[in-house]
């Protein structure tokens, strides 16, 4: 049976976006308690209920405070498992989320400050999100704050921004976006809205985040890139050459996979050397399933377009026939010597400067070289 709570006289407007330990913080100050664990504990909340975004517990703090209890709910992150939490209409992973740090828009702070002092500054909902670094509203980067703060318990927001007042974090001088910012707006959509059907839209929350920035990273700044040179702002500008073209679908990300393998100077094909940065970036996120279609559509392209032999396992994808020589391999494979097949390759208008690099078509060459030999096609 369901607990009966009481309505408190002292209330106050959820805010938009607001989360539920947010609003318990100001309601209790709104009530004159300073400690929201305390004024949980006097209400009969459960206050890691809170934290974790238990059903029946925001629904109660909803009642205490007369505020919209659907409302609040969306906007509190709920833990489904140990693995990842439910925002709105989004399931992010644990690791994606952004909740032992302080993050906040100091400009959202300061209006609230203006609107209805101290007690109206509360926490949204998307600075908890950690592929979240801008504020939508303001276009300035969030401030943040680590984990070893300080600044009293990380979930009590109010707590926090009590602090945050005395040390002046509120006027610290903020870097301010001027670019555009297409995948956050995106990522925001997801976690209001339910999904689309697109290939990008089939893709986790975080994977669309990471992907779209790193795949901008190797199109942008190479295989080997500097990056401790990448400023918040070149980060975010990568995301969106990156994110430009996930929107297009899984043949537009294979296409400028062909498009950098087609661009590097590197006489020797070597595909690690080519998508170094992306490839090792992939390799390490290995124990995400979530990553699986990203791997899928990754390592196709490599053993389409580079000389892997038959039975080759790629990222956990294994594949069939080979179907793409290098010219020693080729040679080997139908009996010729080096020569030859170099000339044979030649002959067809292979760069000389290329012909190491070149995928041979099997087909073609078993024309050239044993016309009874049946081999299926490959894309040369
Ligand atoms: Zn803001």
């Amino acid at each position: 049976m369901r607990p009966a709570y009481r309505k408190l006289s002292l209330v106050l407007p959820l805010g938009a976006q607001e989360t539920a330990t947010s609003f318990a913080a100001r309601l209790a100050k709104r009530n004159g308690v300073g400690a929201t664990r305390s004024f949980c504990s006097d209400m009969g909340l459960d206050w890691y209920k809170l934290v974790v975004g238990d059903t029946s517990a925001v629904e109660a703090l909803a009642m205490l405070g007369s505020v919209d209890p659907v409302m609040l709910a969306l906007n509190t992150p709920r833990r489904m498992n140990e693995k990842c939490y439910r925002v709105s209409y989004e399931t992010i992973g644990f690791r994606y989320m952004a909740r032992t740090k302080l993050r906040f828009c100091s400009r959202c702070l300061q209006s609230d400050q203006q609107k209805t002092g101290s007690i109206g500054i509360y926490q949204r909902v998307t600075w908890q999100i950690d592929a979240i670094k801008t504020c939508e509203l303001h276009g300035c980067f969030l401030t943040e704050i680590p984990s070893e703060s300080k600044y009293g318990s990380v979930w009590d927001f109010g707590k926090q921004v009590q602090s945050l007042e005395k040390a002046k974090y509120m006027l610290a001088p903020e870097i301010t976006s001027d670019i555009s910012n297409r995948l956050e707006t995106y990522l925001l959509q997801r976690i209001r809205a339910p999904h689309g059907a697109r290939w990008i839209d089939t893709l986790g929350h975080h994977v669309v985040a990471q992907t779209s920035t790193w795949l901008g990273l190797l199109i942008v700044q190479g295989a080997n890139p500097e990056l401790s040179s990448i400023t918040a702002t070149d980060w975010i500008a990568l995301g969106e050459v990156g994110f430009a073209i996930l929107m297009r679908g899984s043949a537009a990300f294979s296409s400028s996979l062909k498009d950098i393998q087609n661009q590097d100077s590197i006489v020797e094909p070597n595909h690690r050397a080519t998508f170094c940065v992306f490839y090792n970036w992939l390799r390490n996120r290995r124990d995400d399933p979530a990553f699986d279609p990203i791997r899928h559509v990754f390592s196709e392209f490599l053993f389409n377009n580079y000389p892997w032999p038959t039975g080759t396992t790629i990222f956990g994808n294994e594949f069939g026939e080979q179907k793409l020589f290098s010219i020693s391999a080729a040679s080997t494979k139908y009996s010729v010597s080096t020569r030859e097949m170099a000339t044979k390759t030649l002959a067809r208008g292979c760069p000389p400067s290329r012909l190491r690099q070149t995928e041979l078509c099997s087909e073609n060459l078993s024309l050239q070289i044993r016309p009874k030999c049946s081999l299926r096609k490959s894309a040369f």
